[in-house]
């Protein structure tokens, strides 16, 4: 046995510690309450638990659904640009690279095809106007 007060050990018999003095305690130690154990990942998720898991840019989803759209082609496109600066910033974390660049294609095509529509819609009413 070791004394609980000093540390040093004790002779077996003994009721007092010989070299502080102190009662050697007889009856076992009070069971210590149950330690709860630590929550693994509630409130203080550790660094690194969140960072294998790979989230989609909603960013480039977005700017590929408007870059469908008809007005909004060239929001599309350059949210498109903006989710792929993003996505490459991330170094992994963000995915929808691919959607990113459609999003950019497909809104620069339509932006292009609209403008081409609209300067031909122009150019027919300033010719159609232009006969009377
Ligand atoms: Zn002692």
């Amino acid at each position: 046995m070791i004394c609980s007060s000093c540390g040093s050990a004790l002779q077996a018999g003994t009721s007092f510690c010989a070299n502080c003095g102190t009662p050697v305690a007889v009856a076992p130690a009070a069971p210590q309450p149950p330690v709860a154990p630590a929550p693994l990942y509630y409130g203080n998720p550790t660094p690194g638990y969140y960072a294998p898991v790979r989230t989609t840019s909603g960013l480039a989803i977005a700017g590929l659904i408007l870059s469908l759209l008809y007005f909004t082609s060239l929001i599309g496109a350059i949210m498109g640009h903006v989710a792929l600066s993003k996505i490459n910033q991330s170094r992994g974390a963000i995915e929808g690279r691919g959607i990113a660049i459609a999003a950019i294609a497909t809104g620069w095509a339509f932006t292009a095809i609209n403008g081409l529509f609209f300067f031909f819609a122009i150019i027919a009413a300033v010719a159609t106007s232009s006969y009377y």
